[in-house]
């Protein structure tokens, strides 16, 4: 039966993370987004929640929630900062879902346990300077040599990328591939950063999610034992896909709190700002972009849980979470744009949070597939043209899991 109600659980988890978030992060945000500041304490008061876990088994070291949950976590967490929710996207969504649903046991055993208990922190390396929608065009290559492999090549615009242990990461495997541009070369690997030949820095001009993490790192020569390649070898691109059905889903819910931190920041704001003598919620084209925020939250919110609920099913979603993603992404920049109007010249000063939202939405109408790159999967879905294109919307992570 179809329930537009929230379980008891999932009420109490949302509260508990509002309440921690609120608490324990809010009152600080201005002042670590202004430094560029990455406090690393977060993490193990995240993991003390269960967040870092939280839709990992329990017998994996997860809290054993569900998907609706994961995104009812991601929704209230980028509602303070979006900082807060890349970590559930990279940690949970992009790599340990991953290592769930495409690990050996021995794997699960030695990454995912760990990292569902929030003793490592993951992220997930796809991108690289010449590398992203377009993902046939990776450089990093891995060579095998008898039960090892050597990686060598760089990756950029990861998150987290200075700060976690370890990373999916995806690799050519397969040199006569590499030159034609074949997806089924690519490889998954686990790549610790203790391993010798790796190394790893911060983007510092980033001017956005100034309170995360972004970075890029470098690998020469880095020697991959044989345990560690996930799936088998030519099935890295639908892992890479499989992964992005997991993040894009945080993505959607991280938006989803942005629109509402927007809204809330702009009602508190247009009934204490007078003009004309009356408030500026009086004025109806004032009045009008709440309105759109509020038809935007509500939207972007059932497209969400509709993935959700999909996905708790183990039902196909790469579709559904795509428009999740696409449309609340893009809807959390005009959201904030308006946000940032409704405060005037105030918006435009970091006095306000509006200003940080505005800077913060942008990066994830570019991550875990362009704005355009959903609009192509979209379409061709109608169209019935190829949905397998080797981008990142494609399809194939569909041939093998749920
Ligand atoms: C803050 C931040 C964090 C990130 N974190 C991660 C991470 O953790 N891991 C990771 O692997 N990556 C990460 N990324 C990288 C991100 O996924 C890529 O930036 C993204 O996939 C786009 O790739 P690109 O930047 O190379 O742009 P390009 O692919 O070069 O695209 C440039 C422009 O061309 C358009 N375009 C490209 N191809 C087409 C087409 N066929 N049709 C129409 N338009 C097209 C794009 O939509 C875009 O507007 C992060 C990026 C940012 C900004």
């Amino acid at each position: 039966m179809l329930s537009f109600d929230l379980t008891e659980d999932h009420r109490l988890l949302a509260q508990s993370v509002r309440e921690w978030a609120g608490r324990e992060v809010a009152p600080r945000i201005h002042d670590l987004d202004r430094a560029h500041r990455f406090d690393p304490a977060i993490l193990p008061q995240m993991a003390s929640l269960g967040l870092l876990g939280i839709s990992i088994p329990v017998e994996y070291g997860g809290a054993g929630m569900d998907y609706i949950a994961l995104g009812l976590a991601s929704e209230e967490l980028e509602y303070v900062d979006t900082s807060l929710r890349v970590i559930m996207s990279v940690h949970v969504g992009l790599n340990s879902l991953t290592l769930l649903a495409w690990g050996t046991e021995d794997q699960k055993q030695r990454y995912l346990v760990p990292q569902a208990q929030g003793r490592k922190i993951a992220s997930y390396a796809l991108t690289e300077p010449s590398a992203g929608s377009d993902v046939r065009g990776l450089q990093t290559v891995a060579i095998k040599k008898g039960d090892r492999y050597l990686l060598t090549g760089e990756k950029m615009w990861i998150s987290l990328g200075d700060v976690a242990d370890h990373f999916l990461v995806f690799a050519y495997s397969d040199l006569e591939k590499k030159k034609q541009r074949d997806t089924s070369g690519i490889s998954a690997f686990i790549v610790e950063r203790g391993f010798k030949g790796f190394s790893s820095g911060t983007l510092e001009e980033k001017w956005g999610i100034l309170a995360g993490n972004t970075g890029f790192f470098k690998m020469e020569d880095v020697e991959i034992p044989q345990e560690n390649l996930v799936g088998r070898e030519g099935e890295g691109f639908k892992i890479a896909m499989f992964a992005l059905d997991q993040g894009r889903y945080t993505v959607a819910a991280g938006a989803t709190g942005l629109i509402r931190a927007c809204r809330d920041a702009s009602v508190t704001y247009a009934k204490t700002r007078k003009t004309f003598g009356v408030e500026i919620g009086e004025h109806q084209l004032v009045k009008e972009m709440i309105a759109q925020m509020e038809s935007d939250y509500e939207a972007s919110r059932l497209l969400w849980l509709r993935s959700g609920w999909l996905k708790n099913q183990g039902r196909r979603n790469t579709k559904e979470t795509g428009l999740a993603k696409w449309f609340s992404t893009v809807a959390s920049e005009r959201a904030a744009s308006d946000a940032v109007q409704i405060h005037g010249a105030n918006g435009y000063s970091d006095e306000y949070p509006v200003g940080r939202f505005y800077r913060n939405c942008k990066a994830a109408v570019i991550y875990e597939g362009t704005r355009e790159i959903h609009k192509i999967m979209q379409a061709d879905y109608l169209l019935g043209y190829r949905t397998d294109r080797p981008t990142r919307c494609s399809l194939p992570a569909w041939e093998g899991k749920a």
